[in-house]
């Protein structure tokens, strides 16, 4: 696909919206390189088709809301800022 911006180890550039620069390709998942986790692929494939469905790119992803979850048994999960993060934003 001539157009998408290549990020390091070939992960596709989206905007917030999911949108890449090529016009009408959204793209959603691991294959952004970025948070690499179950709940972050929902989200981000949720925002891309309703953007779709809008036919213009009106819905954004907010990460500050997304669960990070181990499927190990037992389960794992945590939402929302680190203490450490949270620190470091002065809260
Ligand atoms: C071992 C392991 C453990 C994990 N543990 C966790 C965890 O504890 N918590 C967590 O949140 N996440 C975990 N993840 C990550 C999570 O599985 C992924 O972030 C999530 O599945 C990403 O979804 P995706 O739809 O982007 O990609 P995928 O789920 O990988 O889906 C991509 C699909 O595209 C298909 N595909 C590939 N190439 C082509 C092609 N050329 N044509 C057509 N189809 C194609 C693949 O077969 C696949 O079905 C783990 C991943 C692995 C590998």
């Amino acid at each position: 696909m001539t157009g998408l911006a290549l990020l390091r180890r070939g992960h596709v550039e989206v905007a917030s919206s999911m949108k890449t620069r090529v016009p009408n390709i959204y793209a959603a998942g691991d294959v952004l390189g970025k948070y690499m986790l179950y709940h972050a692929a929902v989200k981000e494939s949720v925002v891309a088709a309703w953007n779709i469905l809008h036919g213009k790119p009106i819905y954004e992803v907010n990460f500050n809301s997304i669960p990070m979850t181990i499927f190990t048994e037992p389960e794992a999960a945590m939402v929302g800022l680190s203490e450490d993060a949270a620190k470091a934003r002065g809260h």
